[in-house]
């Protein structure tokens, strides 16, 4: 069976006329598949009777499988999908009621090797990288179920980004050019694989980048994240300042509030300090407890302390809103189980 997402629009073209058909069907099916979203072949009304036999006899838009899905109070929908090798990775479906954006945040890698002491993926360790198709089909796999257009493409499921670099980038590609979904609207967040962070500068289509710091502290995010072994908090900084120069953007520092650790007024001000000459927003998440974690949140007062301390640096700062935490779908959560 031909899998139809693995496609460009050529190679479909190349597809519709080894069945002897014109290219024109092509584009037909090009738009049922990517702007219709629809997940059957009966339904593309105008491609005609004896095509879309064919078809279903040759070939299956996704070959992925929805081996679960959860709908959260807060409208938060998180899917594991079944690849074909029988590998499950997670995709979330974000929607916020005084927003019309409508996110998906996508895995890059089944697991990840990364090995960050808090976050549930790294506890599962690494099991593969993922193909650009199989990305494109988590955002297909949303806007089939949903008949909803996903707006917004964010790589923050399971998985680091920058350590599955070329089927990543090829993944953008299609995001932007077959989901039509502009480049400002794609966001890749990383732990700071500061080569690739220079490297992606240097391609056509540079996606919005946030950066899991999560600590100020060389000595102590080492203990917490191993990323810090390979490239240090001042290696980091250079590769981000390097991204905003280039790219005219700001970078978005993501910094989980750990209780009594990394939310500390020590830790405040070594944030303020490293971020002083660096254009950036902060955005500080609220811990959510894994298993086996030993962590704790941050209480409300050491949070807003924390929270006061940064903006009175002239900096913007925002508190994730926690979405999906009752179905196990927050940062940090996804680990592919049932
Ligand atoms: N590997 C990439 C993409 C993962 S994004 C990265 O590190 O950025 C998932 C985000 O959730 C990251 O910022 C990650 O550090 C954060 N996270 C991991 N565990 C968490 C937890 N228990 N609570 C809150 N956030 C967590």
């Amino acid at each position: 069976m031909d899998v139809l997402v693995k496609y460009s629009l050529p190679e479909l073209e190349n597809f519709v006329e080894s069945l002897g058909e014109m290219k024109f069907r092509a584009r037909q099916l090009y738009s049922w598949i990517y702007s219709k979203s629809v997940s059957d072949f009966d339904k593309m009304t105008d491609v005609k009777k004896d095509f879309r036999e064919m078809l279903k006899a040759r070939a299956v838009i996704l070959d992925t499988k929805i081996k679960k899905k959860q709908v959260s109070s807060d409208g938060t929908i998180k899917y594991l999908i079944e690849y074909s090798d029988g590998n499950c990775a997670e995709t979330v479906l974000m929607r916020f009621d005084n927003r019309s954006n409508l996110s998906a945040c996508v895995s890059s890698q089944v697991g990840c090797h990364m090995g960050c002491d808090f976050c549930a993926t790294a506890k599962r360790g690494f099991v593969r990288n993922l193909e650009p198709y199989e990305i494109i089909s988590q955002i297909l796999t949303i806007q089939q179920d949903t008949g909803l257009k996903i707006t917004n493409v964010v790589f923050m499921g399971q998985g680091e980004p920058l350590n599955n670099y070329d089927n990543v980038f090829s993944a953008i590609k299609r995001i932007n050019e077959d989901l039509n979904i502009g480049i400002r609207r794609i966001t890749i967040s990383t732990c700071g694989i500061a080569d690739k962070i220079k490297k992606m500068c240097e391609n056509t289509l540079v996606p919005t980048l946030a950066i899991s710091l999560h600590c100020p502290d060389s000595a102590l995010r080492r203990q917490i994240m191993p990323v810090e072994n390979r490239f240090p908090l001042d290696t980091l900084k250079d590769s981000l300042k390097y991204y905003c120069d280039k790219t005219g953007k700001r970078v978005t520092l993501e910094y989980i509030l750990i209780g009594n650790l990394t939310d500390t007024k020590e830790m405040a001000q070594k944030l303020c300090d490293y971020i002083k000459d660096l254009k950036c927003n902060i955005n500080l998440i609220p811990y959510n407890p894994i298993c086996e974690g030993r962590y704790k949140k941050s209480a409300k007062k050491d949070t807003m302390a924390f929270k006061y301390l940064l903006e009175s640096q002239g900096k913007k700062v925002t508190i994730r809103l926690e979405r999906g935490a009752d179905i196990d779908a927050a940062c940090g959560q996804l680990a592919g189980r049932e």
